[in-house]
């Protein structure tokens, strides 16, 4: 009874089809085309059927054989979003918005119709959405206001292997949200009287988690044993060349085995993995230069970069098929791992790195999460291997030894065991739940759980008796991490939630703001001295942002960013100003429009949370800064008489990044948004602050707390 035999029928997406463009036939048959070959289809009936007998299914397949695709459209066809959403979870953002673009191109309706997505601070979904692709920190949010996620008829929880933390959560709470929604064992409902209560029982959900790696048992076991599917892939095999000696240079390294093979292979693309995005853009830049000076005749170079913070449309260059004469270059993270698949790659080389964020506690407390760069585990490199050989027999070239993949670990460690957990802790507390009571696959240790409690202690989340205060609750209801979150509540108190949107928004950009080129030192500093500020980083971001604003001649005061009425050519005439000035100032444009647009998304927070986001304090320092301490109380710092700083909570010794303004500058106090970890500890992001902002500080927060 459970699953009507309607349920068969096409759902009612006919009417979203004709309202979108109208897809040119041939394109159109070549994807249904293409959607037929993949391997998955070949056991579409049998998969929509267990998933349709069973409350949990785990699917494991290969990269590529269409999973993260498919899947959806298959429950979607087979009419499961009937009585609610299907929601397919990612780890990255751009994979869930480069997805859904796919996605909907597939089902031939618009982006944000029939299929749609939702990230941090975008979200392209509707009254007619059925598919949604998301982050897996959009869904344990949406849990604030939804505990029982009953928007929801699937959830599709993708990439499970990489066991972030908010996948982490969603297991444990759709553990959860299934004894509530499908009751134990396949109980009958309870019978109550309220006719609510009954229609909750008949709304079922369906769990499906998908995985690309061998670790299906553990997320079977945790669901009681769950069914596992497997789905087998198209897997030609990948000839492995292992270094023959370690390499201190991956980057160099990586650089020659591309022109080896550029100068003397057969033609195919080659795709690189690299740690990170710096690395990503100087060997962009190497590649490009030395492809300029090779004799004639041999083919073209296309470098493509592939990283998190591209946005969907410079990531679709990728699925751009490679013109004649030329060898593609994808420059990517781990990224092309798994989420997302690449045509046409033949070679594969591997740096044997990765960046992961690890948090480091302090021997005191107040320790802090880094991105450090790391070598891989034998799973990651067997995936790498893998991306060569999914279009024919392909080649993989390791810039490690065979010894040093031999002993490298078997698996990611979970992120609930390495990373901060304080922003996570404070989303459960809204909800009422108890990290340590929850049901996770691994629990996180002690100390990083009573290092995240402190944390929200000195923000003022919780009391002395660790219940959630009502600044708590105010912080979790912005879409902020806790230290930028109490920041801009502090910025009521002190009327410049306007400066601190600018800044704060530039923070939780992706990109970073300024651009560097070691050949033009001197240049950019000139360019830039006008809106360095003398206070520091902070104050710095803030007069970038302004003087762009100004530069497009608006008052970019209104919250669009553009004033009704107003003209088109104006608007045109600005932007290319705007454009103009960034690249004059060597000033990342990219990160500042999307930080306007993440700004016009807090202003709209702000609203509901009844903050005026239009309070600003003109051109005084010391509201924006104090602010900001509030936010990052835990990263102070008193200069020592060597010039260095000591944290104040914490026993760190920390230097000034000399990427940061105030590099070299002896103050007395500083604040920072966060410490880099090399050959000593960085703070980066630094201002200076007055001494007694700190005895402020703890006022503040007692009062408020
Ligand atoms: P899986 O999730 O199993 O790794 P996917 O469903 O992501 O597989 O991909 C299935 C196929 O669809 C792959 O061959 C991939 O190259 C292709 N594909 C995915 N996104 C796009 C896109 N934007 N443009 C063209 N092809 C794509
Ligand atoms: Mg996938």
């Amino acid at each position: 009874l459970k699953h009507a035999p309607q349920a068969h029928s096409t759902p009612p997406r006919k009417k979203a089809r004709t309202s979108g463009p109208p897809l040119p036939s041939p394109a159109k048959a070549g994807i249904q085309e293409h959607r037929k070959q993949l391997p998955i289809a070949k056991g579409k009936d049998a998969l929509v059927q267990e998933i349709r007998e069973n409350d949990v299914t785990v699917l494991l397949g290969e990269t590529g054989s269409g999973k993260t695709t498919q899947v959806p459209q298959y429950l979607l066809e087979a009419g499961f979003a009937d009585s609610g959403m299907i929601g397919v979870t990612q780890p990255r953002k751009v994979a869930a918005t480069e997805l859904a673009a796919r996605v909907s191109v597939e089902q031939g309706t618009p982006l944000g119709g029939l299929v749609g997505y939702g990230i941090r601070f975008d979200e392209r979904s509707g009254p007619t959405t059925r598919v949604k692709y998301m982050t897996d920190g959009m869904l344990t949010r949406e849990l604030l206001g939804d505990p029982l996620l009953s928007k929801y008829a699937v959830i599709i929880v993708d990439e499970a292997h990489e066991r972030t933390l908010r996948t982490d959560l969603l297991l444990a709470n759709l553990k959860r949200i299934l004894r509530e929604r499908n009751g134990k064992g396949n109980g009958k409902p309870q019978v109550n009287g309220k006719g609510k209560e009954r229609e909750k029982e008949r709304n079922p959900l369906k769990v499906v988690i998908m995985s690309a790696t061998l670790d299906a048992e553990k997320f079977s076991q945790f669901f009681s044993n769950a069914k596992i599917i497997y789905v087998k892939g198209r897997q030609h095999p990948v000839k492995i060349f292992h270094a023959a000696q370690g390499q201190t240079d991956y980057v160099d390294a990586a650089l020659r085995t591309f022109f080896q093979i550029h100068v003397d292979q057969p033609p195919g693309d080659v795709l690189i993995f690299l740690p990170g995005q710096e690395d990503i853009e100087s060997l962009e830049k190497a590649i490009q230069l030395f492809a300029h000076q090779l004799p004639t005749g041999h083919d073209e170079v296309l470098t493509v970069p592939m990283y998190a913070a591209l946005s969907g449309a410079q990531l679709h260059r990728t699925f751009a098929p490679t013109p004649r004469k030329t060898r593609k270059c994808i420059l990517a993270t781990n990224i092309a791992e798994t989420s997302i698949t690449i045509p046409g790659v033949r070679y594969v080389i591997d740096t044997g790195k990765v960046k992961e964020k690890r948090y480091l506690a302090g021997s005191t407390g107040g320790g802090f999460d880094t991105l450090l760069t790391r070598d891989i585990n034998k799973s990651n490199a067997m995936q790498r291997a893998g991306r060569a050989g999914r279009e024919g027999p392909g080649f993989c070239y390791r810039l490690y030894t065979e010894d040093a993949f031999l002993g490298m670990a078997a698996s990611t460690e979970p992120e609930i065991l390495r990373c901060s957990l304080a922003q996570a802790m404070l989303q459960l507390l809204c909800i009422g739940q108890d990290i340590q009571e929850l049901d996770l696959m691994d629990m996180p240790d002690v100390d990083a759980i009573s290092s995240a409690l402190r944390t929200l202690f000195l923000l003022g989340a919780l009391d002395s008796h660790r219940e959630l205060t009502d600044l708590g609750r105010a912080m979790a209801a912005l879409p902020l991490e806790p230290t930028h979150a109490r920041a801009v509540l502090a910025s009521k108190d002190l009327a410049c939630t306007a400066e601190v949107l600018d800044i704060v928004s530039v923070l939780s950009a992706n990109g970073a703001l300024f651009l560097d080129a070691t050949d033009k030192r001197a240049e950019i500093a000139e360019a830039r001295r006008k809106f360095v500020h003398r206070a520091g980083d902070h104050l710095t971001i803030l007069n970038t942002v302004r003087a762009y604003r100004a530069a497009g001649g608006a008052d970019g005061e209104n919250a669009n960013g553009h004033v009704n009425g107003h003209d088109g050519e104006e608007e045109k005439v600005g932007r290319s100003a705007r454009k103009e000035w960034a690249r004059a100032h060597f000033v990342n444009e990219r990160t500042l429009r999307e930080a306007s647009s993440i700004r016009d998304q807090l202003r709209l927070s702000c609203t509901r949370a009844g903050i005026d986001w239009r309070a600003s304090c003109g051109e005084q320092e010391d509201p924006v800064l104090l602010s900001l301490a509030h936010g990052l109380a835990q990263n102070m710092a008193l200069i020592t008489p060597d010039g260095s700083f000591k944290q104040i909570m914490g026993q760190s010794v920390v230097k000034i990044h000399p990427s940061s303004s105030m590099a070299d500058k002896k103050v007395p106090a500083i604040i920072y948004d966060e410490l880099v970890y090399t050959n000593q500890i960085y703070a980066r992001g630094v201002s200076s602050i007055q001494k007694s902002f700190f005895s402020s500080l703890g006022a503040f927060n007692r009062r408020e707390a």
